[in-house]
């Protein structure tokens, strides 16, 4: 089911958690709202869900205005944070619920509701545990129960709000996987809410950003990665680093001294300079940003030193050569490979 949002306001207590969201949801892809906390991401999804009505503004569900429509009528799946799955109840019930509760005219009979059930804890790689009680299962495995009893009703939607926040890195990691692969099988239209630009990245078709009740940009994942519509969508997506620039005739200045690196069609002025620690290269000679290493650490597999750059308290951070490990307190003048320009008022 595709769903359209035309507008949409949200107000509580006249003050706005939603601006003028417009938005498609093209039916069957995973889109992923990604954001801050507080940005408006679980409003969007209430309404959606119609757990909530906007201020203004439209949804439509296929096509139809969707405010004469139930939270039932809608048919959507949920799976939040806290599971909420029923603690009394055993897997096979909890996956059950959902069709066990339908109108008599719409329900199934109970072999047949049974056997959907396990046709579904199946699907999630339970089959062994459908008489356990959620007490009795580790937080990846509650999440599947969760996300198999929302697939149980057939869901036109699957509303996904930080499922796996609660979970440790690497199960995230692991069942951002699954979850993707689930999707690759079922197609249902999805919609992921996190605050986790990896998982969103790794995870989504198409990844909306939202800062404060706005949508900052709405991309595939690299788009959203390599040109960022914003310095907010550049500073929220990937490592980053900024230092206030002037751009003069096409070169770009950094107090008072040219940096070699050139802008293109930039007006002159004040700028912000951006660029990710793994884009940068060292230099021996030659124009580029000087600074003193104040601090070295270990990533990963990678080495990145922290610089303070000029004579503010500006500080960036870039990625070093396997063989240069210099001593806190080194003087290291570096160049951007990649960078963008966002004007100086944004920040
Ligand atoms: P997110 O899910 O991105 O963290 P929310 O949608 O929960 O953000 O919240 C967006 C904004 O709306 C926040 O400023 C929050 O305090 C406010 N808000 C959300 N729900 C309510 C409510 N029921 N009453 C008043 N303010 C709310
Ligand atoms: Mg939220």
């Amino acid at each position: 089911m595709d769903v359209k949002l035309r507008h949409i306001r949200k107000e509580f207590d006249r003050y706005p958690a939603l601006d003028d969201v417009s938005l498609d949801i093209h039916s069957g892809e995973l889109i992923a709202l990604l954001g801050p906390s507080g940005s408006g991401k679980t409003t969007l999804l209430r309404l959606i869900a119609g757990l909530d009505f906007p201020t203004e503004g439209t949804i439509l569900f296929g096509g139809e205005d969707a405010s004469c429509r139930t939270v039932q009528e809608r048919h959507i799946g949920f799976v939040f944070q806290h599971y909420g799955l029923f603690r009394h109840m055993t897997v096979l019930s909890n996956v059950a619920f959902g069709l066990s509760v339908r109108p008599r005219k719409q329900r199934p009979d109970k072999a047949e509701i049974e056997r959907r059930a396990r046709e579904l804890i199946d699907f999630v790689q339970l089959s062994d545990l459908e008489n356990r009680y959620p007490h009795q299962l580790s937080g990846g495995q509650r999440q599947r129960v969760a996300l198999a009893r929302a697939l149980a009703i057939e869901p036109t939607l699957l509303l996904l709000d930080e499922p796996f926040g609660a979970l440790d890195a690497q199960v995230r990691r692991e069942l951002r996987r699954w979850l993707r692969d689930i999707h690759e099988r079922t197609r249902h239209t999805t919609v992921f809410v996190t605050h986790d630009q990896e998982e969103a990245l790794e995870l989504a078709d198409r990844v909306v950003v939202m800062g404060k009740g706005e949508i900052e940009q709405v991309g595939s994942p690299d788009e959203i990665y390599d040109r960022p519509a914003s310095e907010f969508v550049f500073r929220f997506v990937g490592d980053s680093s900024v230092l206030d620039v002037d751009v003069r005739g096409g070169e770009l200045w950094f107090e008072g001294t040219a940096t070699g690196l050139s802008t293109g069609e930039v007006p002159d002025g004040p700028a912000h300079l951006c660029f990710r620690p793994h884009d940068t290269s060292l230099i021996d000679s030659g124009a580029g940003i000087s600074g003193i290493a104040t601090e070295i650490r270990r990533i990963g597999g990678i080495w990145r030193a922290t610089l303070h750059a000029g004579s503010g308290n500006a500080s960036v951070e870039i990625d070093l050569p396997d063989a240069v490990r210099p001593k806190r307190g080194a003087q290291l003048t570096f160049r951007p490979r990649v960078f963008q320009l966002y004007p100086a008022a944004q920040r």
